[in-house]
């Protein structure tokens, strides 16, 4: 596990998964002819009406029926490495209902298979802690931010939990609650999703607008030579990346339309320049890239989850996902 865990180190992985048909809806022409074994290749239409075949390489491709447990399973090594010391980020990338909140939390009213990384992520930081109770206290806390139009907005505030200000990220006063199972875990997220619902009363859909962020705060102290170490983890539900055309939207939405492709290309070049090694990395300028400075690059361990869907009418945002993901990859 320690070399697996050292090779992950200060590298950026790039997972791709293919949304299915959701039903009910008319079943459409796929634009997947295959997504295994870390190659997705694409069914593109040609101008002399053939055919065209492409294919993307990356560290791991799920296909439609992959499941949540598979998911997970594969993103473990990376995320236990947090109760090592490292830091972790993992965002899901996509275009609106491509399935980054699947992946991410799971559908609305998760059964137990289909519960998402989130939760999943938490309950085996858990289990772990709980293994090695002999040897190192763990002490796990949370925090929920959101980021709307390049406002940081603290997504764990309620009468219940006072406002204590130590924590590991740019936002101040911040909320970092302690955590010791998983029901802590769902309440708070329930939480979350309420406050985050809270300020949609203007827009159906805020939540595809924004960013959302979970960061999990490790401190691991070893009972015998009293060594301390920390670790913190953010998974991201980043805002849709659907390109929204500028002669149909004004006012609110432009300003939104704005917000999002400009953090977006940020984090594109923030992670581009990680996985070029370039001397200079742009962290600066946007919000989102700010917040996770500390936790992207050096030590830290990167992992960009791209979503795409199936439908052929999706196609030109697939493509422009897949390019998104070719560039910040190092495979
Ligand atoms: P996004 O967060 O990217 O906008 P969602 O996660 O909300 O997309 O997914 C859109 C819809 O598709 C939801 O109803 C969700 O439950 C469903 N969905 C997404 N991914 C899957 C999957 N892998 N298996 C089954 N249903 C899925
Ligand atoms: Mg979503």
């Amino acid at each position: 596990l320690y070399n697996q865990v050292q090779d992950l180190k200060g590298s950026i992985r790039v997972y791709c998964r293919v949304r299915p048909f959701l039903p009910g809806q008319p079943s459409r022409f796929s634009t997947v002819a295959n997504a295994d074994n870390g190659v997705l290749t694409l069914i593109t239409p040609s101008k002399n009406g053939k055919e065209g075949r492409k294919s993307f390489n990356y560290n791991q491709v799920f296909g439609p029926s992959a499941t949540q447990e598979k998911v997970f399973s594969d993103m473990q090594p990376l995320i236990r490495s947090v109760l090592d010391g490292y830091n972790v980020c993992i965002f899901a990338y996509g275009q609106t209902g491509a399935g980054k909140t699947y992946t991410m939390s799971g559908p609305n009213n998760p059964t137990d298979e289909t519960l998402g990384v989130n939760y999943r992520a938490l309950s085996d930081l858990f289990s772990i802690s709980e293994q090695r109770k002999d040897i190192i206290h763990y002490d796990i806390s949370v925090q929920m931010l959101e980021i709307y139009n390049e406002q940081v907005r603290d997504l764990l505030v309620t009468d219940e939990i006072r406002n204590n200000s130590q924590n590991g990220l740019n936002v101040p006063d911040a909320n970092l609650v302690p955590v010791a199972s998983t029901s802590d875990v769902m309440h708070l997220m329930d939480l979350g999703f309420k406050n985050r619902a809270v300020s949609s009363t203007t827009m159906n859909d805020r939540s595809s607008r924004s960013h959302s962020c979970l960061t999990v705060h490790v401190k691991g102290k070893n009972l015998t030579s009293g060594t301390v170490l920390r670790g913190c983890m953010h998974l991201v539900d980043l805002a849709g990346s659907e390109r929204v055309d500028k002669s149909e939207v004004v006012g609110d939405r432009l300003k939104e339309a704005q917000h999002i492709n400009k953090s977006l290309s940020a984090l594109g070049d923030v992670i581009a320049s990680l996985a070029q090694k370039n001397a200079h990395v742009p962290y600066r300028n946007s919000k989102l890239t700010q917040l996770l400075q500390d936790a992207l690059g050096g030590q830290a361990k990167t992992l960009m989850f791209v979503h795409i869907s199936p439908e052929s009418d999706a196609l030109g945002e697939t493509i422009s996902t897949l390019k998104f993901a070719e560039r910040v990859s190092t495979v």
